[in-house]
């Protein structure tokens, strides 16, 4: 890390625990996200480990574990989020398993306030297929957001190469939604550096990655794509639907 962010860790020590305003959030972003846009995936967890101490966390879909590895040596015990919808597919599940068992890391599966059987008797079944971006808000923007209450800072595996609808994905912005900051140190990685990454580090891909599903979301809501299609093509399949809500 540089040294200026070291420095920057060492007097904001005591914000860690108590936690910062948004005023602060917002200025540490406008500052070190011009400062990081370039640095390398390490440095930008090294900085958010640092600057936000035990109210930092990671998420993960589970798709593979890039994020969760590079972070797990870094900050080693850092806490990941997961998103347990309900509809997830039975490889995500074991994807999670397998990474809380093998990496020193403390999982925290979060659920929705409604089981899937109670979320069928308030709304229908299979609220997905009628109102997804409702399905989406009950089953992980809302999780997501509660889970987040007691951290200033959350990271991402968002990268612009996925779509293009994530081109503008900061290194470190400013969620303003959430009013955290969020880091995405993954960003400006390519296809290949994430290939390289897995290889080099033997770390764990969902198998269904394999399997013709390069994005991997809830089973109900995922469709194999065929190859070189848009890796997020097989998101929402015909409904216009591109983003689940959780980075708007
Ligand atoms: S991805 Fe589909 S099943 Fe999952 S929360 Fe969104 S609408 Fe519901």
């Amino acid at each position: 890390m540089t040294t200026a962010a070291t420095e920057l860790a060492r007097n904001n020590r005591g914000a860690e625990t108590k936690g910062r305003t948004p005023e602060q959030l917002r200025e540490l972003v406008s500052h070190w996200g011009a400062e990081l846009e370039l640095a390398p995936a390490e440095t930008i967890i090294e900085w958010a480990a640092a600057t936000f101490g035990s109210r930092f966390c990671i998420t993960s879909s589970m798709a593979d574990a890039v994020l969760a590895h590079m972070a797990a040596r870094v900050v080693p015990g850092v806490d990941v989020v997961f998103l347990d919808t309900g509809y997830h597919f039975v490889e995500t599940l074991g994807t999670r398993d397998a990474v809380e068992a093998v990496l020193p890391v403390r999982m925290l599966t979060i659920t929705p306030k409604q089981t899937v059987a109670e979320q069928d008797a308030e709304y229908g079944p299979d609220l997905y297929a009628r109102d997804p971006d409702l399905c989406c808000r009950l089953r992980k923007v809302e999780p997501l957001q509660e889970a987040l209450a007691g951290y200033d800072a959350w990271a991402t595996g968002l990268r612009r190469a996925e779509t293009h609808h994530r081109v503008i994905a900061p290194v470190v912005g400013w969620d303003a939604k959430k009013g955290k900051v969020k880091v995405s140190p993954l960003a400006r990685w390519t296809d290949e550096q994430v290939e390289r990454y897995i290889t080099d580090n033997g770390v764990l891909v969902n198998p269904l990655v394999y399997d013709g599903y390069p994005s991997i979301g809830c089973a109900p809501c995922t469709r194999r794509v065929a190859a070189g299609d848009d890796p997020r093509s097989g998101r929402w399949a015909g409904t216009g639907k591109t983003e689940c809500g959780i980075h708007l």
